[in-house]
């Protein structure tokens, strides 16, 4: 199962996501490919791969990427063979990714489950970006805007997290993941060897 998260900055999308990933096992991180250089203790190949623009476009014009986009100057990407290796290995892989991008996956795996995490104004949102502390006045501003722009794409998603209570909105993703793994579609073949067992029971009696 492919799991989508996308968030205006500063909805609390980090924290909801961290929180899922401990309480939740068989859940891994797509880790993606990014041009923008490495923040405070970011680390190569754990939040993102930081490669040059001209290696990012060099992957886009192999076809690795099974999305990319451009957010606030950046070539961010999901690189195909996280999708394939979740497929193959039977874990469920989450996508922390752009509006943009989310548009990609939905088209290309429409099972995927959607999640969209919005704060639950703007105000509160200008309040947040603030408090982070770590951005300037005119960053605040530009993501105020890119949020405007952002949350028209909430309709698009399945899910939708109102996030006023931290606590209540990693319940309610936890709850979201629990229950599309046991969507009956998503069952199948574990289904029918079970159902298998009744029916020859009926069949020997
Ligand atoms: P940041 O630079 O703050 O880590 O991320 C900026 C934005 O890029 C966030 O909205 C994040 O979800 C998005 N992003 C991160 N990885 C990807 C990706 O692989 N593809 C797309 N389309 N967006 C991404």
């Amino acid at each position: 199962m492919v799991i989508i998260v996308s968030a205006p900055s500063g909805s609390g999308k980090s924290t909801l996501v961290n929180a899922l990933m401990e309480q939740v096992p068989g859940i891994r991180f797509s880790v993606s490919y990014t041009t923008r250089t490495p923040r405070g203790a970011e680390r190569d190949g754990e939040s993102y791969h930081y490669i040059s623009r001209e290696e990012f476009e060099r992957r886009i014009d192999a076809g690795e990427f099974l999305e990319y986009a451009e957010v606030f100057g950046n070539y961010y990407g999901t690189h195909r063979s996280y999708v394939e290796a979740a497929a193959y290995s039977g874990y469920d892989l989450l996508l922390d990714i752009d509006v943009q991008g989310a548009a990609q996956v939905m088209d290309k795996l429409p099972d995927a489950v959607t999640v969209f995490i919005l704060a639950p104004s703007r105000e509160v949102l200008e309040k947040r970006l603030r408090k982070r502390s770590e951005d300037s006045e005119e960053t605040i501003q530009r993501r105020l805007r890119e949020a405007s722009q952002e949350v028209r794409f909430a309709e698009r998603y399945s899910y939708v997290l109102i996030n006023d209570d931290v606590a209540e909105s990693v319940q309610n993703l936890v709850s979201i993941v629990r229950a599309e793994r046991v969507k009956r579609e998503r069952l199948r073949e574990k289904l029918s060897p079970i159902l298998d067992t009744y029916l020859s029971q009926t069949a020997a009696g």
